[in-house]
């Protein structure tokens, strides 16, 4: 039988060849399927319209109905905006508009009654709705539907007759016509054990749900879904590749490895990396191909762990990689490496780089191809096509999320069979998080610092507290220490008034003239050369001063420095905060962060900085940047797409997304080779994935 929904959405009764063409362009919507899966972000409850003087906070999506009394255009550039006033005689907010600015002053009318939905801000001690929904009040009409559902829409797409209600029209229309044949996709089994709603019965709800008992019936039913569908892939292209790469076996552990273990190591080991070098070594030594992530709060130190894995590999005759996200990260790597390999070692170490020179690039590969250099650290640039390695068998990726999945892919599919993998993060990944995005690899985490660290202090000042932290700062200048300021943006936004790195530079080198104090400055606008020499600087202790943008969030290594200082720190992302914060605290001293704010602090801003000063503790802040702010906003899943999930939220769901992935996994052990899969959903989506796996670069 055709399946219904895979219909193109141009054949829906009200759409047409013009508006499937819209549909197709701004929202990726093709067929039936599509559209129906396009869910609203938000339900108004019709029945709640709220009194602007009820108004108290800036937390949740609110109604409010009244007038427009006047238009202002405000600002210019990019900051030039379209002001509102909006009166419900109770007492006044300002709605504002910054794109389609002519078309929205055209249409909206002075006088007319509106229903505006949106979520109030705080600007300028008033309250002001920025880019809201808006629709003209219409008492007479009829509303059986309390919960009304809202689309996101472009403006592109509005202006083509096609907004949030003419959506709901089109989705409303559509199952009337499909009516009966949306097909199930979960077993029988498995809707009775978990009571879960038909999918027919979830997908309709999920739009028009009549109470909330029928919206949380059908959201559940959903959420289980997806995840179900998540865990079965990553699973059982794990299980695929499992069966059918083979890996290189390092069966020896020699005189690479030894040498440098009795001799060269500068501190003992921490229990924790001990036990997953052990972890490393047992995937490495085994049949298959590694996948491992691992887990490292900042300073837990993993490039000691990758440097003696890295020297297994050499006594097992294969070479090794590091590819790292940034240049200065490689650099940083590169720099460790040699640094404990030491000056007279046997073992040669290069770095490959986009700045790297041309003569000194095609000797590199020429060694590569050759085999005679065993170890090389670099960026993206190790991708490069004439990048060929003899025996490439391990490669290590620092800060994985920030490659893609293809790039990931590229370093497999170049050799053959493809080398294990260690993917390091520094960002702890709460374990829900992992599960979804990394639930084909196996996770090896080092929950242990280094015995000799003190608990960095944290602490939050307003920015008119200067002296203070001036004072602090020279006190650890004096005892011989070094210092990092950094600044969240290079160039003043226009819309919002940031001290930027340029004006932060010349007020701290009044502050510490000199040349009594020496400062030094690196941003993402510097030439790398330029940047490797103001880091060497500070690196070497020549300057006390760092002053820099977030090009140091990740790797930089200086022990000696003890102060991190975060300019407007509410502009930072939490993990960008933990990760700022782990640049000091890395010596046997007492190292400090303090957190400059001014006073105007948004809700989410004041309980950033407060888990901030609350602990030290990655996990615990991880998981609390899942709270604050979801999951869709993790560094770079939103970018990568690997975390994909529309329905689900996984610092909520976590004990959906067990009950899912053990189906999942039950589905798998039964029927690894997908034969008896009744459900003839499950079974094309399964095949599916066999189909693809014999490309690699296509799943991840
Ligand atoms: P990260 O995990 O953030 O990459 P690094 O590998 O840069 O951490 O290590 C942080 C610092 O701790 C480095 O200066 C490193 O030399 C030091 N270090 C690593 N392991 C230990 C240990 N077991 N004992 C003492 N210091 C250590
Ligand atoms: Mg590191």
């Amino acid at each position: 039988m055709k399946n219904l929904l895979h219909t193109s959405i141009e054949y829906l009764k009200g759409v047409g060849p013009a508006r499937a063409e819209v549909l197709k362009s701004e929202y990726g919507i093709r067929t039936f399927e599509d559209l129906i899966s396009y869910y609203p972000y938000k339900y108004i409850d019709k029945t709640k319209i709220y009194k602007i003087s009820e108004i108290v906070d800036d937390s949740a999506y609110i109604q409010i109905k009244g007038k427009i009394t006047g238009f202002d255009m405000v600002g210019h550039g990019r900051a030039k905006r379209l002001v509102a006033n909006f009166s419900d005689g109770t007492s006044e907010v300002e709605l504002v508009w910054f794109n389609s600015i002519k078309w929205m002053q055209e249409s909206l009318k002075l006088g007319l009654e509106y229903l505006v939905f949106g979520k109030p801000t705080i600007f300028n001690r008033k309250f002001s709705f920025t880019h809201p929904e808006m629709e003209i009040y219409n008492q007479r009409e009829a509303n059986p539907i309390p919960f009304h559902p809202l689309y996101n829409t472009s403006e592109k797409s509005k202006k083509r007759g096609i907004d949030s209600k003419a959506l709901s029209k089109l989705i409303y229309q559509m199952f009337l016509q499909v009516q009966s044949h949306i097909p199930e996709n979960l077993s029988q089994e498995i809707l009775e054990k978990n009571r879960l709603v038909s999918r027919e019965y979830a997908l309709f709800n999920k739009h028009f749900p009549k109470n909330v008992d029928e919206y949380r019936k059908a959201n559940y039913r959903l959420k289980f879904e997806e995840l179900f569908f998540n865990q079965l892939k990553l699973l059982k292209t794990r299980q695929i590749r499992i069966q059918n790469i083979k890996g290189h076996s390092f069966e020896k552990v020699g005189e690479a490895f030894q040498n440098f273990y009795h001799n060269n190591l500068p501190f003992e080991l921490t229990d924790a990396q001990k036990r997953v070098i052990k972890e490393i070594r047992a995937d490495m030594r085994g049949p298959t191909q590694m996948n491992r992530l691992l887990q490292g709060d900042v300073g837990s130190g993993k490039t000691i762990v990758a440097l003696l894995v890295m020297l297994i590999a050499i006594d097992n005759d294969f070479q090794s990689c590091i590819m790292a996200p940034t240049e200065v990260l490689a650099q940083q790597h590169f720099y460790t490496i040699s640094k404990l390999l030491g000056d007279d070692s046997e073992i040669k170490v290069e770095l490959l780089t986009g700045s790297t020179k041309a003569a000194q690039k095609r000797k590199i590969k020429e060694q590569l191809q050759s085999g005679e250099l065993k170890i090389v650290v670099g960026t993206h640039a190790l991708l490069e096509d004439d990048v060929i390695f003899e025996n490439l068998g391990l490669t290590i990726i620092d800060e994985q999320h920030r490659f893609g999945v293809a790039q990931r892919a590229k370093l497999w599919m170049k050799n053959t069979p493809p080398p294990h993998v260690l993917v390091m993060t520094a960002t702890p990944i709460p374990r829900t998080l992992a599960m979804t995005l990394f639930g084909d690899l196996s996770v090896s985490v080092i929950d242990e610092l280094p015995k000799n660290r003190k608990p960095i202090k944290t602490v939050h000042f307003f920015d008119n507290n200067r002296l203070k932290i001036q004072g602090l700062m020279k006190n650890e200048i004096e005892k011989g220490r070094q210092i990092y300021v950094v600044f969240p943006l290079i160039e003043e936004s226009q819309t919002i008034d940031l001290k930027h790195l340029e004006e932060g530079f010349d007020a701290l080198s009044r502050d510490f003239p000199l040349p009594k104090y020496a400062i030094g400055q690196v941003h993402g606008r510097m030439k790398p050369e330029e940047k490797e020499y103001e880091m060497n600087r500070f690196k070497k202790g020549e300057t006390d001063i760092l002053v820099s943008t977030t090009v140091i969030e990740v790797g930089v290594d200086v022990p000696n420095a003890s102060v991190m200082v975060i300019e407007d720190a509410q502009r930072f992302g939490l993990l960008q905060l933990h990760q700022l914060r782990g640049r000091v605290g890395r010596g046997a001293e007492q190292s400090y962060c303090v957190l400059v704010t001014n006073y105007e602090l948004s809700k989410e801003g004041k309980e950033r900085i407060a888990a901030m000063v609350k602990t030290n503790d990655g996990f615990e802040i991880a998981n609390l940047d899942l709270k604050i702010r979801g999951p869709g906003d993790i560094e770079g899943t939103r970018q990568s797409g690997l975390l994909d999930l529309k329905v689900a939220d996984i610092s909520k769901d976590e004990q959906i997304l067990l009950l899912a992935r053990n189906y999942a996994q039950d589905l798998l052990e039964q029927d690894p080779e997908i034969e008896k899969v009744e459900n003839i959903r499950i079974k094309e989506f399964l095949n599916e994935i066999l189909v693809k796996s014999k490309d690699w670069s296509l799943i991840s």
